[in-house]
């Protein structure tokens, strides 16, 4: 399939939010988490890389959020597309899923590793049996925190959602006043997420280093591999 270009703005340094259109589709059927593979031949190599859809399901349209690798393969190009340009796509794979809304669920984050959750957090949310969710956000600095007052609306909305940003570089932004929120990595955070419950899903997406870390700080609090779903990046 091919997927359009139809607006796209940046909401961080290197970091842009694409609006995308499939044109052969009246609809495109996603559940939210999973993620869309696009393919291109650069300098005569085909490359695919998979990325996670930031949108809930609306007509032919899906959303991404994409973080410029400097000297990566395939980031450099998708930030040269203009809207009305085109790549190719799969269609949505993937099983990074809500599996029971009625469980609780923690939700761990780094950088572009908040991409599902945008969507999946609402998809939870909307459940008429939705358990507790908390969402760890860790970024580098307070201007990062993609999507910030999206998911600081949708705390307002639902009192079972806690948004906990959190700044590994809490150093004040220009013009606002010294960050009073949360510090320090997602690790830090994640025993006050949990507390003593162990009936908890939890669901971990970012670069591998933070993925592998957390899932060893689970296994060794006891959680069972069934209950630790993630998404690895690199
Ligand atoms: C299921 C899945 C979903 C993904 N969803 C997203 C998404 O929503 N947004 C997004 O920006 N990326 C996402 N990625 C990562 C994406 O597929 C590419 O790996 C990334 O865009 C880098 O591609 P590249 O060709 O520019 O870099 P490459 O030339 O492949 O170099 C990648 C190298 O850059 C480093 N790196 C730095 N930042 C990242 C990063 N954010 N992701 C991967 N590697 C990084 C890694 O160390 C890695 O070795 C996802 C990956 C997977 C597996």
């Amino acid at each position: 399939m091919k997927a359009i270009v139809v607006e796209f703005h940046d909401i961080a340094p290197e970091v842009r939010h694409f609006l995308f259109e499939v044109p052969e589709v009246a609809q495109l059927h996603f559940k939210p988490g999973q993620f869309v593979s696009f393919n291109e031949t650069l300098n005569g190599k085909k490359i695919t890389r998979p990325y996670s859809i930031v949108s809930l399901p609306q007509g032919n349209r899906f959303e991404l959020c994409l973080n410029l690798v400097q000297g990566g393969v395939f980031t450099p190009h998708l930030f040269e597309l203009q809207p009305g340009d085109s790549i190719e796509t799969s269609a949505p794979l993937g099983f990074f899923v809500i599996r029971d809304p009625a469980k609780e669920a923690v939700f761990i984050a780094t950088g572009t590793g908040i991409a599902p959750f945008r969507a999946m957090a609402p998809d939870y949310l909307s459940h008429p049996h939705a358990n507790q969710l908390t969402l760890l956000f860790g970024v580098r600095l307070e201007h990062t925190i993609y999507y910030r007052g999206d998911f600081e609306a949708l705390a307002r909305k639902h009192p079972n959602f806690r948004f906990w940003p959190t700044l590994s570089r809490p150093v004040p932004s220009q013009g606002s006043s010294a960050w009073t929120g949360r510090t320090g990595h997602v690790q830090a955070h994640l025993l006050e997420a949990i507390g003593e419950r162990r009936d908890v899903d939890i669901y971990i997406c970012g670069l591998k280093a933070m993925v592998d870390d957390v899932r060893a700080i689970l296994k060794g609090l006891g959680f069972d591999r069934k209950q630790i779903i993630f998404e690895k990046y690199d």
